[in-house]
């Protein structure tokens, strides 16, 4: 799919950052399988494609791009964070049986606008917790994927 690789580039470009190699299979990676992995699963993602690429990088990678914004830690819940790449705004639910975060589509909170007062909101996400599909929420739905 090209349009990853187009929507990579107009980021890095946004976001001012080098798209250096190992950045770029960093956020590819993130972004076109839509998981939310742990560095340590992100590294072993990019060192399949790429076995040249060290831990250190990739770690390193994750960092610059974090810090630039494109890359977010979603939820480490005590355990090791998960990113996820933050191109495309969207909340998040996560399963306390099995710990799977699942991506929910975006929408606004226009009631919570009042709450903030004069606080300047950069970004928000709201993280719904509760009882995945698979582990029995409330209403089975077959056929239906991400
Ligand atoms: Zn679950
Ligand atoms: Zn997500």
């Amino acid at each position: 799919m090209s349009s990853i690789s187009t929507e990579l580039r107009q980021a890095f470009l946004a976001a001012d950052v080098r798209p250096t190699v190992q950045r770029y299979a960093v956020l590819h990676h993130l972004l076109r399988d839509g998981v939310h992995a742990t560095a340590e699963e992100i590294f072993r993602a990019v060192n399949r494609q790429d076995p040249r690429a060290s831990r250190a990088t990739v770690y390193n990678s994750l960092k610059s791009l974090t810090r630039a914004g494109l890359v977010r830690e979603v939820i480490s819940e005590g355990k090791a964070a998960r990113y996820d790449a933050s191109l495309r705004p969207h909340h998040h639910f996560v399963c306390e049986r099995c710990g799977q975060v699942e991506d929910i589509a975006w929408f606004e909170l226009p009631a919570g606008k009042q709450a903030l007062g004069a606080r300047r909101v950069r970004s928000f996400e709201v993280v719904f917790r509760g009882v995945c599909e698979k582990c029995g929420g409330s209403q089975p739905r077959t056929g239906e994927t991400t």
